[in-house]
């Protein structure tokens, strides 16, 4: 997770952001799996349907408390729908009584009047709701018609009900043309924070990277949420704006940085080097439906264990499992470009989910980097995003 705004913030503050003080990973939980929709992008492959071994609330409980006594204090509540989960409102209510800081992901289409009470009882910290597009694209996205409507009703309860809520947006090639609109969207509706999830694109490998459309819109759409939150930053308002799934983002931070702030650059690479990109079985953890640990949200087909079996805290702490060994070195044992890069210690080799899509190998170069062999080092000259006007 890369938080933009805290870090363009940071350079006109004279002291840096201090990182948050966490002891655990952030622990983002598919508590359920089942969905009224079934979007194109769904990592969960859910469905309108009761899936069979989910957790019981006992067993959600136990976990729980594990999680506390391991020093995680974040708990992200996702699915499926989370809000399809009987035993939600039980279940953060226990989360915020052992003090965790708790978010709701969900697609927002059920917030209505009559469960905006329940929400706002729940006293959550923060409520992501996903957007793809405007109203035709993310009906399409998301297979149903009316989607976006219920959608935007969710997000304006919660917002008129005083609560932090969000727009998540997962970012496509068929979709990257509506984040201006979408900008434009959080500006009306007066929205505090904005998530820009890259999908887990593993493309077909570095020889198409400067002509791959993905990968250049990847860098248009990265310049617009760049200036946007910079602009916020001069004006002193402090929307929050946050990528996902693509680590490669500050090191293009850096490299904007030096077209258009190069007297901050000193500062924000120190910054950036201190994040040290990737966190994925370190900061971040999964556990999924059905209780087994994964290193994140995106490797749902490797599992570290389960927690039914052991507890949460001796999986996280596991290193006999190769892939959490690797994840957990530093720096990690990466391979081919991202071996040689000189942002390595920015970025920490990216996404290793995708890496091992392509090739089998998890320490492999991650194909969805979107930098070409010149601005990570390989030869000296700097090039620039093209604007997605001229990539149709
Ligand atoms: S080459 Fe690898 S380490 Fe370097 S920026 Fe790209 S993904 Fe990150």
């Amino acid at each position: 997770m890369f938080r933009l705004s805290r870090y363009l913030h940071a350079l006109q503050s004279p002291s840096p952001p201090q990182p948050p003080a966490l002891r655990g990973p952030v622990v983002i939980w598919n508590l359920v799996r089942r969905c009224n929709l079934t979007c194109k992008h769904c990592y969960a492959t859910s469905a309108d349907k009761d899936f069979p071994n989910e957790l019981s609330l006992d067993q959600i409980f136990a976990v729980m408390d594990d999680l506390h006594a391991y020093g995680v204090s974040v708990l992200i509540l996702s699915g499926g729908e989370p809000l399809l989960h009987p035993q939600l409102f039980p279940i953060s209510a226990r989360a915020k009584a052992l003090g965790f800081y708790v978010g709701l992901s969900t697609n927002g289409t059920l917030i209505d009047a009559a469960k905006l009470a329940e929400i706002r009882n729940a006293r959550f910290d923060y409520i992501g709701i996903s957007l793809d597009g405007l109203r035709e694209t993310h009906d399409r996205f998301r297979r149903r018609q009316g989607a976006f409507d219920e959608a935007l009703r969710g997000l304006r309860l919660c917002r008129d009900a005083g609560l932090k809520v969000g727009l998540r947006f997962t970012l496509t090639q068929d979709n990257a043309r509506e984040l201006p609109d979408l900008l434009q969207l959080m500006e009306a509706e007066g929205i505090e924070k904005f998530y820009l999830s890259h999908l887990n694109y593993a493309g077909r490998g570095y020889k198409n990277r400067r002509d791959d459309l993905q990968h250049q819109q990847t860098r248009w759409a990265m310049n617009l949420l760049f200036e946007t939150c910079w602009q916020d930053v001069q004006q002193g308002r402090k929307r929050e704006f946050v990528t996902g799934n693509n680590d490669a983002d500050g090191v293009w931070l850096l490299l904007w940085a030096r077209r258009h702030l190069p007297e901050a650059v000193p500062k924000l690479q120190a910054m950036l080097t201190r994040w040290g990109g990737n966190a994925s079985g370190v900061q971040i953890a999964n556990i999924d439906n059905e209780g087994r640990v994964h290193p994140d949200t995106m490797w749902w087909d490797y599992s570290l264990g389960k927690v039914t079996e052991r507890p949460f805290s001796a999986i996280w702490e596991d290193r006999s499992d190769p892939l959490m060994a690797g994840l957990k070195q530093r720096p990690r044992p990466l391979e081919g470009r991202c071996a040689r890069c000189r942002y390595r210690a920015i970025c920490g080799g990216n996404s290793r989910t995708r890496a091992w899509r392509l090739t089998g190998n998890p320490w492999a170069e991650d194909p969805g980097c979107y930098l070409t062999d010149e601005e990570i080092g390989v030869s000296s000259s700097i090039s620039t995003a093209a604007p997605l006007s001229e990539l149709s």
